[in-house]
């Protein structure tokens, strides 16, 4: 989960376990990955192929595992031989996941999996989910680390690069392994999680620094965590007097929705302010199971915000952003960031050129509520931090009046308030037809003024 306002800037230190002595607190048995998905159940038959979603793939999984997160998380699709037996490969791209995961490993949760139409090989979800050769043989481009996130942080895992907050790296571990991800350099360092006093020396920094009134929980995704380990670390970070605030980033609500439990909302409600940011990046993302998600998190008190990252051929069209974020409204999710997606190795054939992004949100702004206008932001390398790009709708802006192009593309004159204050200033100003024909001359605008009296509002052109 790419995480908003810090990023990480280092590799800390850290101790491998195993994924289910972390997330795995019940005692029920482990079930071998793909077990469920793969046995037929020989009492039943499976649906007709045009059968869609879970009851296509998943047809033989009882509800109670299907809704239980841990059951999700252990029956990951994380090998050739499980993905070939859900979604039609091709010998050739058979031979070619099989390169590409011995460099990007694949991780899918059965949830998200059935999202795909495996009839469609240019489905949104499948792109995010499924590897594809162009990791490998576009990685000539872009860099492994653009952010610059391998720089020292002031204790392992702990963040703190601007004066009033910090990140909290507490894991690498995903629910699925997304192929845009900007820290693809982590997956190879297999499955790990911060022991207890990698934990308490970050808690004892944030004890020492009153300065600190906003601590990100991230990762990979820290809802990986048991919910009592998770319970353990924020009960520690809200009884420090001077945090204010808790920030957790997880793709969660979107990849395992189940996991936005009864056990967990009830957990987060007693702690907050807790906010959450998560990272939806298609409306089919936005089903009935991910905004029941989202709307246990409201109930707990915990607004949810998101954090689009733009990818080619998946939602870089108006038409796609715009459903997005209306979906997101519906779910009472705000859209918060676009994202360009980073110069990272191995993601190159998912990036789109920079205007792209300005062209969508030209293309949104005016056409539906500002709400659902994301904020359209390009995160510099070397750690520069986000750049907010937007279309550009001042043409011309001077201590008496600016020209505005609104959504629309029509000229607006707009009085610049305090302007009448500078009596000498306007009084010795052009006429104010002549001001604007000579600025739209220069900008090879055509002038057409449509209501003269009117001056301070005027359309000039449309
Ligand atoms: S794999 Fe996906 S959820 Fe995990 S850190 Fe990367 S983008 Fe976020």
């Amino acid at each position: 989960m790419k995480t908003s306002s810090v990023a990480p800037k280092s590799q800390p230190s850290h101790t491998t376990e195993k994924v289910t002595t972390v997330i795995c607190t019940s005692s029920e048995p482990e079930e071998p990955p793909g077990k469920s998905l793969l046995v037929k159940n020989s009492e039943e038959e499976p649906p007709s192929n045009t059968a869609t979603g879970r009851y296509r793939f998943f047809w033989n999984v009882p509800d109670s595992s299907w809704k239980d997160w841990k059951w999700q998380f252990r029956n990951r699709i994380t090998t050739l031989e499980q993905l070939v037996k859900l979604v039609p490969l091709s010998n050739e791209e058979q031979t070619q996941i099989s390169s590409v995961i011995k460099r990007y490993p694949l991780s899918i949760t059965p949830y998200y999996l059935s999202l795909i139409n495996p009839d469609d090989p240019n489905d949104p979800i499948r792109k995010q989910a499924v590897p594809c050769i162009k990791e490998i043989t576009m990685s000539s481009l872009g860099l492994e680390d653009p952010l610059a996130e391998k720089e020292d942080s002031v204790v392992p895992g702990l963040v703190h690069r601007y004066p009033d907050r910090v990140l909290m790296v507490l894991t690498d571990i995903c629910p699925m392994l997304c192929r845009h991800c900007t820290r693809k350099r982590e997956w190879r360092h297999g499955a790990w999680t911060r022991t207890d006093s990698e934990i308490e020396t970050m808690l004892d920094y944030l004890r020492r620094n009153t300065d600190i009134r906003d601590v990100i929980l991230s990762g990979g995704d820290p809802l990986t965590l048991s919910t009592g380990t998770l319970e353990t670390i924020i009960s520690k970070i809200r009884a420090i007097k001077h945090i204010e605030i808790i920030r957790i980033g997880t793709r969660f609500p979107v990849v395992l929705p189940q996991r936005i439990d009864a056990e967990l909302c009830n957990m987060l409600s007693r702690y907050g302010p807790i906010w959450l940011n998560t990272h939806f990046n298609h409306p089919n993302e936005v089903t009935p199971e991910a905004a029941a998600a989202c709307d246990h998190l409201l109930r707990a008190g915990v607004p949810v915000n998101n954090q689009t990252v733009l990818l080619r051929g998946i939602n870089d069209n108006v038409e796609i952003q715009t459903r997005l974020c209306q979906s997101l409204l519906k779910a009472k999710v705000r859209p918060y960031y676009l994202f360009q997606c980073d110069e990272v190795q191995g993601t190159e054939h998912l990036r789109t050129s920079v205007d792209a992004g300005i062209k969508i949100i030209e293309g949104m702004r005016g056409h539906t509520s500002g709400l659902a206008v994301p904020n359209f932001v390009v995160d510099l390398v070397q750690g520069g931090g986000k750049v907010p790009l937007q279309p550009n709708y001042v043409l011309s802006m001077s201590e008496s009046e600016l020209l505005l192009k609104n959504y629309e593309g029509k000229v607006f004159r707009y009085r610049n308030p305090g302007s009448l204050e500078r009596k000498e200033e306007a009084v010795a100003a052009p006429p104010v037809s002549g001001v604007v024909e000579s600025l739209l001359a220069d900008a090879d605008l055509p002038v057409k003024v449509k209501g003269e009296a009117n001056a301070d509002r005027i359309i000039i052109r449309s």
